[in-house]
């Protein structure tokens, strides 16, 4: 598989790479400038029944579920270091297909994902198992896989989503149908082929492509032979998924969208919240669930954060994710450019004030791509529609407040729970805030760092369920209580 020629992208099912069924792609373009990447398959229901087959197979009759945990544990090492041994060739992959700078692909991403493999494995190989004796009685506990698993994820962070999926799902014994999203199928297929080269047994990890409301969706989250549904994506897929997985009872994990808050508190260490404060909103592109959206500023100190909030905002640089020095490359897609303006539109029509940004990114340097600058509004209200729903991209709503209590309200009056940022150097005004906020995640005086053995989810309509570490386990296998009465 090469960058420059575009890419025949086939769905992997069992050790066959296989065209849709009728015949029918989609391409998939670099946003930085149009480039026909690939030619992808696009997934019919048969496709996605045949997947799920084969899975199944290899869940009921291959060797993967029955192998003790530190053999999973030795190929899905052996699988680590063949992602780290193609990580510039991934990362390039991953910046070509979804515009993601090339310095977090390198540098952040992909070694993620090598990180999840080498996470699970270990945590599956290690982690204990509860027993409870009791006099005559002996309990404990077993962890065996749940089964098949679809995995579906979203093309804002790929191959690192697509696999916070597929490492403990493997891990725990399980097999896995992935769908990966289809603006970015092509990391996804590269880790298959590098996976089974590895040495992953054919059929534990099979993936298919298409649009998720199509056809090969269907069985994906309908398939009564489906035990497990691990999904990333909007809120709004989030329900149709429920909905789907209901009519069979299948468990679904679904980490969805957000629009956390970012507090700033006047005693707060300005060189640390500025930086950091920019980075939660328009690193990534400024498409990250997880993005401090709204960023709350008491009002003492308002005037001179966001003079220097703004300054270094303008100073941004946006351009070709290829290039080491740049922090923001192109939206996904021309479709999401205008939504992302159209809510630009929106806040003004709220009566929103643009204070940096706000209108597309032209001109020779950038070409056919989506490019969309960093935007700060001010002067609306955590009423406003602006304030209130995803805008998955790099727009910053500013709102004011005076007190701790109003900045709590204001942050926990949202219909998402994603995450809490938070900067301040009241220790106790730091854990006062973190045990009322409603939020899977709070960060203090810190943005974006992972400890794969925490919680990982969302309140609200940002989540159902939990993931990482016991939490994983939890989801991807199905807890079994054993008593036995030992005999005098
Ligand atoms: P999306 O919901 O449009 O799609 C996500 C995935 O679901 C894709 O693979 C898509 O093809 C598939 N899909 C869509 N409709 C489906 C259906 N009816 N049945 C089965 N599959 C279906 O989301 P997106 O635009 O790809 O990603 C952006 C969203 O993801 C944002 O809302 C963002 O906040 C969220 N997100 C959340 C997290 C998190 O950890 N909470 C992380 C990253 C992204």
């Amino acid at each position: 598989m090469t960058t420059s020629a575009p890419i025949d992208v086939r769905h992997l099912i069992g050790d066959q790479w296989r065209s849709a069924s009728d015949g029918a792609t989609f391409e998939t373009r670099d946003p930085h400038d149009g480039t026909l990447l690939g030619q992808v398959a696009r997934g019919t229901a048969d496709d996605g029944r045949d997947a799920i087959e084969c899975a199944r197979t290899a869940f009921d009759e291959g060797v993967w579920p029955k192998m003790a945990p530190k053999e999973r544990a030795t190929i899905l090492h052996r699988v680590a270091d063949a992602v780290d041994e193609h990580r510039e060739e991934l990362a390039l992959l991953e910046t070509r297909d979804g515009g993601k700078t090339i310095t977090q692909s390198l540098h952040a991403e992909i070694p993620r994902v090598a990180h999840n493999l080498r996470f699970f494995a270990d945590y599956v190989a290690m982690a204990a198992n509860e027993a409870y004796p009791d006099g005559d009685l002996l309990s404990y506990v077993l962890y065996p896989p749940a089964g098949v698993v679809s995995a579906i994820s979203p093309w804002n962070a790929p191959l690192m989503l697509a696999t916070w999926k597929v490492a403990p799902a493997l891990a725990f014994g399980n097999t896995v149908v992935l769908k990966p999203a289809p603006q970015t199928p092509l990391t996804a297929n590269r880790f298959a082929e590098i996976a089974l080269e590895a040495g992953l047994p054919p059929g534990v990890l099979n993936v298919v492509h298409g649009y998720g409301g199509e056809a090969v969706a269907g069985p994906l989250t309908s398939d009564p032979r489906v035990d497990r549904i691990t999904f990333t994506g909007s809120s709004a897929t989030g329900v149709k998924i429920l909905q789907a997985a209901a009519c069979n009872h299948t468990p679904v994990s679904a980490e969805m969208g957000g629009k956390s808050a970012n507090i700033v508190f006047d005693d707060a260490d300005l060189d640390l919240a500025v930086p950091m404060s920019l980075r939660a909103i328009f690193g990534g592109n400024g498409q990250v669930c997880l993005s401090g959206t709204r960023l709350l500023v008491q009002n003492s100190i308002r005037e001179e954060f966001l003079e220097r909030f703004t300054a270094e905002a303008a100073k941004l640089v946006v351009g070709d994710p290829k290039r080491p020095d740049t922090f923001m490359g192109p939206l996904i897609e021309e479709q999401h450019l205008k939504k992302v303006h159209g809510y630009v539109e929106l806040a003004q029509e709220e009566g929103g004030k643009v204070v940096v940004g706000g209108e597309r990114l032209t001109g020779a340097e950038y070409g056919a791509g989506s490019y969309y600058p960093p935007t700060v509004i001010t002067g609306l209200t955590n009423e406003s529609r602006t304030a209130r729903e995803e805008i998955f991209g790099p727009v910053e709503t500013v709102l004011g407040f005076d007190t701790e209590d109003e900045a709590l309200r204001i942050a926990n009056d949202s219909p998402y729970g994603l995450a809490g940022i938070l900067f301040t150097d009241n220790l106790n005004r730091a854990h006062r805030m973190a045990a009322a906020w409603k939020a899977g995640t709070v960060w203090i005086n810190t943005f974006f760092e992972r400890d794969l053995r925490l919680p990982f989810g969302g309140e609200g309509i940002s989540g159902l369920g939990r993931e990482g570490g016991q939490y994983s386990r939890e989801f991807f296998t199905e807890p079994r209580a054993v008593t036995i009465r030992l005999r005098r």
